[in-house]
């Protein structure tokens, strides 16, 4: 098992993406702590862990990302749980949604800068001391190809992204002898209830059928397909792993060929 005695706290952890690093993660050895919004869907994700896993496998907290006072309180509920601080931290919690920029309000723009970045270094801030102290850590970002490159109507989205990756490469740098490494992943579009939004979106906007609407999606990328969440939580598990050590301050795609930069 390759997380065999370690501790992750997965923020986003309800549904998507987070979900399937969670399960991953408790299958190879972790105990996970996972946090969002919703009460109800962290609440069955460890309920599905501690199933399939023990008891001891999962626990779970209500938390609001882009609110430090609430990220504190998750992860002083992440330390009571481990009897530690995290060894390894995913911040996979996101939102997203389109807007043209001149139609871009304060609050739809400080929204996603607020839960996409801030809620990313809250939570860095959180968890890095004590991986310093001990010497050994693993902070994931789950960022978007959308953090390295730009496209119509997600200005705040792409720029909360590339925020992520700016605040991934300085930290990397800054903890990189001691043990830590940060690193970013950055999928193309993936099969969740974020990209069944997106769908909704061009539907509505464009008025051609959700068929058509997801055949566009997929056609971006070169194999024609959406990104599953597992295939995310794989590389996720790789740079949270011991045979990730040498991997620090990168920003690898998960997206088909979509990006290859
Ligand atoms: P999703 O299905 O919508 O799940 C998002 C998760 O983040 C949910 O658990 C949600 O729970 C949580 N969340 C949202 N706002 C939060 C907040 N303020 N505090 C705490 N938790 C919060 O989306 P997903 O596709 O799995 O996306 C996960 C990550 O991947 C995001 O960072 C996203 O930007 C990134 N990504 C996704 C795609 C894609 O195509 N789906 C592509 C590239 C990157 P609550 O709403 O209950 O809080």
């Amino acid at each position: 098992m390759r997380l065999a005695d370690r501790t992750a706290f997965i923020t986003g952890g309800g549904r998507g993406i987070g979900r399937a690093v969670a399960t991953l993660f408790a299958r190879e050895g972790a105990r996970v702590f996972v946090v969002a919004r919703t009460a109800a869907e962290v609440g069955r994700v460890a309920a599905e862990i501690g199933e399939a896993c023990g008891a001891s496998a999962a626990s779970h907290a209500v938390c609001d990302v882009a609110d430090s006072l609430s990220v504190g309180r998750a992860f002083a509920a992440a330390r009571e749980f481990f009897g530690r601080g995290p060894d390894v931290l995913v911040n996979n919690a996101g939102i997203a949604e389109s807007a043209k920029l001149a139609e871009t309000s304060d609050e739809f723009w400080h929204r996603h800068l607020d839960v996409n970045l801030s809620g990313t270094f809250y939570c860095m801030r959180e968890a890095l001391p004590e991986m310093v102290a001990r010497g050994w850590g693993r902070i994931v970002n789950v960022a978007s190809i959308a953090g390295k490159t730009g496209a119509p109507y997600i200005a705040a989205y792409s720029a909360s992204k590339h925020g992520v990756l700016g605040l991934t490469r300085s930290a990397a740098l800054e903890v990189a002898r001691k043990g830590v490494t940060v690193n970013a992943v950055c999928p193309g579009y993936v099969d969740t209830e974020m990209t069944t939004r997106a769908v909704e979106n061009i539907e509505a906007r464009t008025g051609r059928s959700a068929a058509e609407s997801l055949a566009a999606i997929k056609g971006m990328s070169p194999q024609q397909r959406l990104v599953t969440p597992e295939e995310v939580a794989a590389l996720a598990l790789l740079l949270a792993s011991e045979d990730g050590r040498g991997i620090t301050g990168q920003a690898i795609n998960v997206d088909g060929g979509t990006v290859l930069f």
